[in-house]
Formats: C-alpha cells, sequence, structure tokens
C-alpha cells in the first residue's frame, strides 16, 4: 500500500520537522512501489518520465535523505537501494539477495548481529560500518 506508506512517511517528517520536498516524495513513492532493490540509475531512468530535466545529483540527494531517515536502505554487493520494512527506525539488518531475481529478503536478527559486535569487540576491532549481506537463490526462484 504505497499510498498508506506515504501518509506515514509524510507523518514522521512532520515530526522530525524534515523537509519532505516533492521530489523526495516522488522518489520515496518509486522505491515504495519497487519490488525488491532497485539501483540508482534505475531510479533516475523512472525520475526522468515524471521530470524530464532530472539530473543523477537529483537522484542521489534524494536517497541521501531517505537514507539518513530510515526509511530506504544501501544494499552494498549490488550497489541498490531497498524499501525499510521497520521505517523510520534504526534496526539490524541482514540481506539475502537472490541472484536470479533480484528479490532481496531483509532480515533483522538481534542476536545474529549481537554475536557478530562481540566477536568485533572480542577482536579488539571498533565497527564504523557494517553489511551483512549473502547471495544466492530464493525459494520462488528454487520452486519454479
Ligand atoms: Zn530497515
Ligand atoms: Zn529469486
Amino acid at each position: 500500500m504505497p499510498d498508506l506508506l506515504m501518509l506515514r512517511a509524510q507523518k514522521i517528517c512532520a515530526q522530525k520537522k524534515l523537509r519532505f520536498t516533492p521530489n523526495r516524495q516522488y522518489v520515496f513513492q518509486l522505491m515504495a512501489k519497487q519490488k525488491g532493490a532497485i539501483s540508482a540509475y534505475d531510479l533516475l531512468e523512472k525520475l526522468k518520465l515524471h521530470d524530464t530535466k532530472a539530473q543523477p545529483p537529483t537522484i542521489y540527494r534524494a536517497l541521501d535523505f531517505l537514507l539518513e531517515n530510515h526509511f530506504i536502505h544501501r544494499v552494498e554487493s549490488i550497489n541498490a537501494y531497498l524499501m525499510c520494512d521497520h521505517f523510520g527506525c534504526e534496526h539490524p539488518m541482514q540481506l539475502l539477495i537472490c541472484d536470479q531475481c533480484k528479490n532481496v529478503i531483509a532480515l533483522s536478527d538481534p542476536v545474529i548481529d549481537d554475536a557478530f559486535l562481540a566477536q568485533a569487540k572480542q577482536s579488539g576491532f571498533k565497527i564504523a560500518n557494517k553489511v551483512l549481506e549473502a547471495h544466492g537463490i530464493c525459494y520462488n526462484c528454487l520452486t519454479h
């Protein structure tokens, strides 16, 4: 329900006094309609249908805004973006990426996250940026 998501996003932005510009809202809507992950390039192509003058900085600024406010996630290993199910809050994340259909299953298991952080701490390692992504074939692709 993209419209419902949009209402929730607008509410969060109003509460946090964030500038949810028409452009940011449009990119948000494109993301919400998207099943799985999408690249900035593909988003730009979609944005151009709506705004023929759209340039890469337009899309990157909007994506930065959406990332910063936890509406979307970056999928590092395929250089793409994914709508966040949790919406507007930080959470642990592990991604399962289907190499066939490009669907991305987002897990948010705190136990995995804690174990990972504990292991890093044991090695005396201070994590600045953490990415847990696995590639493979999803159930749908396996059974069809
Ligand atoms: Zn999320
Ligand atoms: Zn698949």
